[in-house]
């Protein structure tokens, strides 16, 4: 029988969480639920000086935000916790100690001065720093001794002098390895914790990882692993590593050039659909031309030998392509909702908004979901829905034509002897007009304004959409009068005069 596929993401709770975590745990996740496996989330804790609870409940938070459930974690339990290598350390000294009697490891008493000098060496030399080797040939007798004096120490890893360590990665076929090159590597550290190496090795063999999934950065760490699970005598699990993130100019991404923190992108109203389906792109497709997919989707069709590793650009204009995909599919009730606090927080909708407040900004989301990228864009360009106090832009000296002549048309639009007649009428008919205008009587009052002035729709329209927009272009116009309604549309117009001096 085919073992059960277990793959796991393990992130250090180190500051913000980042993109490249979501991006890896997905792959994880698909792997596992595409082949009827578990995904679990180990929290990788060893650096207690940098690890974070508040860091690590941010992880939490945010895989669960981007539906990247996991079936095992700290905060969700399982068979083969715990899941915070900190719960862990007892175990770890155990394993290191078992590698020293099979001969595969060795105490190293070589103090920091002793190891600063070599390094100085080495620099000097021009040569490759690295551990030269000193204590591997100490005898048992001095072994014994130091330990009996309590001399400090640490565990390292012994590393064939020469021969290859060669990785089959599922992607990249054989990667091959030096062993000359390969550092004795730290696997217990003074203080009795144990490094990345060991916690991570002993863990995905304790917790039946079966497909390592993982990030490009992490290969060179690799043969050492490979000579751990050999040193242990474990079945090894299989690697894969995946293409990092690239900015746009192909460096590895940066949060100089990128924001790399998921909070970023909650913050600025990213739907977890989007996220997940650009996410999905990186470095991956899931079928000839189909660039938008939901999860469930991905997960159905995931293979992940067809993983490419040309180095994905995260580029953020694609990002709000895919985004705004996703917008627009959305069931409407649930964009508004999670629209919502956006527009609180520009203060257009009260903390708790009415049912009318809601019906309103249903109607604004249906009509702003086609052009926004994000949800706070969105929020954005619905100030010409909320907003009822404006002013036209002025023109300065250092505008181009280009600039200048569109907000000298929109002035004009409110001096000529035509526009004015047009204003005119559309006040009077608006002040017939119940409180209530649906788009159908908007157009129908516009479409009157033109046929009685009979002159051309810009005499009609630009001064219309200025006096209730103070915009030259943007949302039509028959949407915002019923949107906002007839008091409000007559308090814009009369604020508008009262600046202006129009009629
Ligand atoms: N703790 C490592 C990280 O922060 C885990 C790398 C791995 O998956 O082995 O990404």
């Amino acid at each position: 029988m085919c073992k059960e596929i277990r793959t796991r993401i393990a992130p250090s709770p180190t500051g913000d969480p980042h993109v490249g975590t979501a991006y890896i745990a997905l792959f994880n996740l698909a792997m596992a639920k595409k082949n009827g496996g578990s995904f679990l989330l180990r929290i990788e804790d060893t650096d207690q000086t940098r690890s974070t609870a508040d860091s690590e409940k941010q992880i939490f938070d945010s895989l669960k935000w981007l539906d990247l459930f996991y079936d095992e974690g700290p905060d969700v339990g399982g068979d083969f916790g715990p899941y915070r290598q900190s719960e862990r350390f007892d175990l770890y000294g155990k394993y290191a100690k078992e590698l020293v009697e099979k001969g595969e490891a060795y105490y190293c008493f070589c103090t920091r001065d002793r190891l600063d000098k070599l390094r100085e060496r080495q620099k000097a030399m021009k040569k490759a720093p690295g551990y030269d080797g000193h204590c591997r040939s100490l005898s048992s007798e001095e072994i014994k001794a130091k330990l009996e004096a309590g001399e400090d120490y640490v565990i390292r890893l012994k590393m064939p002098y020469d021969g290859e360590t060669i990785i089959k990665d599922v992607l990249r076929g054989e990667v091959k390895f030096a062993n000359n090159n390969i550092d004795d590597q730290v696997l217990l550290k003074g203080d009795g914790f144990p490094t990345y190496h060991l916690a991570n090795v002993v863990d995905d063999h304790l917790m039946g990882i079966t497909h390592v999934i993982r990030a490009e950065e992490w290969i060179a760490s690799t043969p050492k692993h490979i000579r751990m699970y050999e040193a242990f005598g474990w079945d090894m699990p299989q690697f894969i590593h995946m293409p990092l993130l690239r900015n746009a100019d192909r460096t590895k991404i940066s949060k100089r050039k990128n924001p790399v923190s998921l909070n970023y992108y909650v913050e600025e109203g990213y739907l977890k659909e989007g996220m997940i389906n650009f996410l999905g792109l990186m470095g991956y497709s899931v079928g000839e031309n189909k660039e938008i997919f939901t999860l469930d989707e991905f997960i159905e069709t995931f293979d992940i030998t067809k993983v490419s590793l040309g180095g994905p650009i995260f580029d953020l204009e694609k990002l709000g392509w895919v985004n705004n995909q996703h917008m627009r599919m959305k069931d409407l009730g649930e964009l508004t909702k999670l629209a919502t606090n956006f527009f609180i927080n520009r203060e257009f909708v009260s903390k708790n908004p009415s049912d009318a407040e809601i019906k309103t900004l249903e109607r604004v989301v249906e009509i702003l979901r086609e052009p926004a990228t994000t949800l706070k864009e969105l929020a954005t360009l619905a100030d010409i829905y909320y907003v009822d106090k404006f002013s036209l832009p002025e023109t300065t000296e250092d505008m181009s034509k280009k600039v200048r002549k569109p907000i000298e048309r929109l002035h004009n639009a409110l001096k000529g002897e035509d526009e004015l007649k047009a204003i005119k009428y559309f006040i009077a008919k608006l002040e017939e007009a119940e409180e209530e205008i649906t788009v159908d009587a908007a157009k129908s009052m516009l479409l009157d304004t033109l046929e009685t002035l009979g002159t051309g729709p810009g005499k009609v329209y630009m001064p219309l959409r200025a006096i209730i927009t103070g915009q030259g272009k943007g949302a039509e116009l028959y949407n915002v009068i019923s949107i906002i309604g007839k008091t409000r549309t007559l308090a814009r117009i009369k604020n508008m005069n009262e600046q202006y001096n129009i009629y």
